[in-house]
């Protein structure tokens, strides 16, 4: 029940495209992203989305792709 219904997809944290829940939790669920193929769990305990997550609005995917491209550039190896 962690999420709720509109938590039943979101953006992938590593790629910014589809992800699924694959395991709902008390205060966690588990996603898997349909794009890349990664597995990461979103933490809901301070409550679930009142919208549904996906899909984002161009200013939130334009973000996430940022976050993640700058995550990528400051990594080494
Ligand atoms: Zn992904």
């Amino acid at each position: 029940m962690a999420g709720g219904p509109n938590a039943a997809i979101v953006m992938c944290l590593h790629c910014a495209g589809k992800a699924v829940r694959a395991h709902e939790g008390i205060e966690n669920d588990l996603y898997r992203c349909e794009d890349c193929g990664g597995n990461f769990g979103i933490d809901w305990s301070d409550g679930q989305p009142e919208i549904p997550r996906w899909p984002p609005s161009p200013d939130e995917l334009e973000q996430a792709r940022r976050t993640i491209a700058k995550r990528k550039a400051g990594s080494s190896g």
